[in-house]
């Protein structure tokens, strides 16, 4: 008998129809002797309605005061998710109950739409399960210092999920969803991508944080420190297909390298267009000039990824760097009024059709020449290269976005990826 977490995406849990199947499926794993806690996400699309609703009323300049009222709102879909589920499960003859976040609670800090959680108390959980009942959780809410609830940001009911294993210090989480696992790359650009059986912690994290869309980064740096084992797999099999079969189906994220050692180079190949670069030219070569231009950026809290300083002719560089979109404006503004008068710029540039591609995988760490087989294949393709930066697992260049599909494409084929054909 095990402690197990289940997780259900906003499709898993799309209608009443796809709820009942999924309190079938939890009702399965009752059967077999566990006991079960499930964080379940808002139905499909639920949480964006809340938030176009909200968008139509809410004032020009978002404050503290009106994203705290957002979150009252967007955490709403979730409310109603766990309720259903409770009683899915209850007319299946199995004892639930429903947990908000502040009912738990799960405490988080007071950012809101992007609170951190702080603290989970289990006791009541622990209780609930002593007494037979299988506990759901809402996922992607909390509550702050003030009792106030709180959100931590979009696909983080996956965050909630781990969070909550950690806490229960659960034997697996399972996260459910509409894909069957962890692809090579995204199937609906490569439909030769494969799903991996396996994947390394640190490899998902590169993936999640260079734009791969299946867990929320911070439930994968959440399983990472508290060790949570985790698997993602569909929701979409039939719920009644053996258990021992379903428990091991999806991809694991695993924390052992070593048998993974033997396998191939890259594992993964992401990308993302949401970014945009920004370039600072003729800026004197100088010391602080990093910081003259990055300090404000920082300072108006816009996340800065790659970044690139030329070498300087007589005494000038140029400067690069890519932000997310929605902060293009932003950034560019505030080179333009502020940093560029202060430091002697001459201009600032910036483009947004632009894309990131990255090639993952930790046995990058034990061969060479990783990176150059990345740069032909893309010169063979006539790509142009914008702007380099590396890791020890990864490997990401700058493109023009109009090429990304080619890039992702030739590079799951350059690092073996494609699945064989089928004789
Ligand atoms: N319902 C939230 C969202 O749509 C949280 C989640 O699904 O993980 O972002
Ligand atoms: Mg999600």
């Amino acid at each position: 008998m095990a402690l197990i977490v289940h997780k259900y995406g906003g499709t898993s849990m799309g209608s009443t129809e796809r709820i009942r199947s999924v309190a079938q499926r939890v009702a399965k794993w009752v059967r077999a002797g566990h006991r079960m806690v499930v964080v379940p996400s808002a139905m499909s699309g639920e949480t964006n309605r809340l938030l176009a609703l909200a968008k139509e009323l809410q004032p020009a300049r978002m404050d503290a005061a009106a994203l705290r009222e957002l979150d009252a709102i967007a955490a709403t879909g979730e409310q109603v998710s766990v309720g259903l589920l409770a009683l899915a499960l209850q007319a299946q003859g199995v004892p639930a109950v429903s947990h908000a976040g502040w009912q738990v609670p799960i405490e988080t800090d007071s950012a809101f739409t992007k609170a951190r959680i702080t603290r989970i108390d289990d006791a009541r959980v622990r209780a609930d399960l002593e007494a037979g009942r299988v506990v759901i959780i809402t996922g992607f809410q909390g509550i702050d210092p003030d009792g106030r609830v709180t959100t931590l940001g979009r696909g983080g009911s996956d965050t909630s999920a781990v969070a909550v294993a950690a806490a229960l210090k659960a034997d697996e989480c399972l996260i459910y969803t509409d894909v069957d696992g962890v692809y090579t790359t995204d199937p609906r650009i490569v439909p030769e991508a494969r799903r991996l059986a396996t994947i390394s912690f640190e490899e998902m994290l590169e993936m999640a944080s260079l734009g791969s869309k299946v867990l929320q980064i911070r439930s994968v740096e959440f399983a990472g420190k508290y060790r949570v084992p985790l698997r993602v797999l569909s929701s979409f099999t039939p719920w009644d297909i053996p258990i021992d079969e379903e428990a091991r189906s999806g991809t694991l994220i695993t924390f052992e390298e070593d048998e993974k050692m033997e396998q191939a180079v890259v594992s993964g190949i992401a990308f993302n267009r949401d970014e945009a670069k920004i370039t600072v030219m003729g800026v004197p070569d100088k010391p602080g000039v990093a910081f003259q231009i990055l300090g404000p950026v920082a300072d108006a809290n816009i996340d800065v990824d790659v970044i690139i300083q030329n070498v300087s002719h007589d005494g000038r560089t140029d400067f690069s760097f890519t932000v997310h979109r929605n902060d293009y404006v932003r950034t560019l503004e505030l080179l333009k009024s502020k940093v560029a008068p202060a430091t002697g710029a001459t201009q600032v540039v910036g483009d947004t059709r632009i894309c990131k591609v990255s090639i993952v995988g930790i046995g990058m760490r034990s061969h060479v020449g990783v990176a150059s087989r990345m740069f032909r294949t893309l010169s063979e393709e006539g790509i142009n290269i914008q702007m380099i930066t590396t890791s020890e697992i990864k490997t990401s260049v700058v493109i023009d976005e109009k090429y990304m599909e080619l890039a992702v494409r030739s590079l799951h084929k350059a690092f073996e990826l494609d699945a064989p054909v089928a004789a």
